[in-house]
């Protein structure tokens, strides 16, 4: 007898053909029904159909341009600030981890590829003596998802050193966008709809010795403030005004509330750490639990900083 399938994958809106045609020839790597936990930090999500990792900005294009013929929808993934749900993501998911070259440019400048780690850009100014992105010590994101989620902390922000940003737009075309072309604000900002592929820093010079003790001295906070060594996504709610929604969080009572293998940290209530085995489902279930918490002791409405995405 054979067991009808529990599955609740959503089917594919398109045809394996299609997929297929959109990927074709591309010089990057391909990979069908890719699982999505291994390319997020918090190591939780459903596959892809298809994960591109395209080898250079040409590659992009090509990609956007026959996914656009073909009808497929594109999201592109660092993975450090995501909940990709327990189904996955139909359509084409692009990781930029093949694209990590650094170029300096005259006048403090460097262009970093999209796919470049913050971790990397930063130590790479440092050994330059730029200053400028020490803020970004320990964010663990792509320089391209730190401009679209502005990232930042006390210290600074990706505005404050972005010179211009290269888009991929559909359909494939290649555009240079400056800095004061791009409305950013706190942890988002207002860029023409396409795929970052680069981001031109302007920075300054500094003392190397002063750089890295302001790196190391971020560092050791972040050590001793965050669940660095369970995956995590970062910090799951905006801060509330001038509030630290993890200080909300905390006085709600909630450090260590669990759902399954999810937990709110107890190092930082504004992290959910994975302890093993955690679902998306887990997650949602527990952000909801410490949303409802909060609103009914306080009244405040925390919103999400964490992105989720893909198929429930
Ligand atoms: C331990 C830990 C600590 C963190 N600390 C901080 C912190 O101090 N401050 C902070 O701001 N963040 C922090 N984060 C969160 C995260 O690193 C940042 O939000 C980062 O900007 C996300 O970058 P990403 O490349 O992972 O993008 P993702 O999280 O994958 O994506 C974020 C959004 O950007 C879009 N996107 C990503 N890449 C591209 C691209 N190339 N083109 C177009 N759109 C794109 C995605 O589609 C999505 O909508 C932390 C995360 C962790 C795990």
């Amino acid at each position: 007898m054979t067991r009808r399938s529990t599955s609740r994958r959503t089917p594919p809106r398109w045809a394996t053909a299609d997929l297929r045609a959109a990927v074709a020839g591309l010089k990057g790597d391909v990979k069908f029904s890719a699982p999505l936990k291994e390319y997020t930090s918090f190591r939780i999500g459903g596959p892809a159909d298809v994960l591109v990792m395209p080898a250079d900005a040409d590659d992009v294009s090509r990609l956007v341009r026959q996914a656009q013929a073909a009808d497929i929808p594109i999201f592109v993934l660092g993975g450090t600030n995501l909940l990709v749900r327990d189904h996955g993501i139909r359509g084409i998911v692009v990781s930029l981890a093949r694209m990590k070259a650094i170029t300096d440019e005259p006048g403090h400048v460097l262009y970093a590829e999209g796919g470049v780690g913050m971790p990397t850009l930063m130590k790479h100014a440092t050994s330059r003596g730029l200053s400028g992105l020490e803020w970004a010590a320990g964010i663990p994101g792509t320089a391209a998802g730190c401009v679209v989620m502005n990232a930042g902390t006390t210290l600074g922000e990706m505005k404050d050193s972005v010179k211009a940003v290269r888009i991929v737009e559909s359909p494939g075309v290649t555009i240079d966008v400056p800095a004061s072309a791009i409305r950013f604000s706190y942890r988002q900002a207002l860029l023409p709809r396409g795929i970052v592929v680069g981001v031109w820093v302007q920075l300054k010079p500094a003392p190397k010795d002063k750089i890295q003790a302001t790196v190391k001295e971020y560092l050791r906070h972040r050590k001793n403030t965050q669940p660095l060594t369970l995956p995590s996504a970062g910090c799951v709610f905006r801060n509330p005004g001038h509030d630290a929604a993890g200080r909300v969080i905390e006085s709600a009572g909630l450090k260590g509330a669990r759902v399954g293998d999810a937990q709110v940290s107890d190092k930082h209530a504004n992290f959910v750490v994975n302890l093993g085995h955690a679902k998306a489902a887990d997650v949602i279930a527990l952000i909801k639990k410490v949303g409802r918490t909060v609103e009914d002791k306080t009244g405040l409405t925390l919103e999400l900083e964490l992105k989720i995405v893909g198929e429930p």
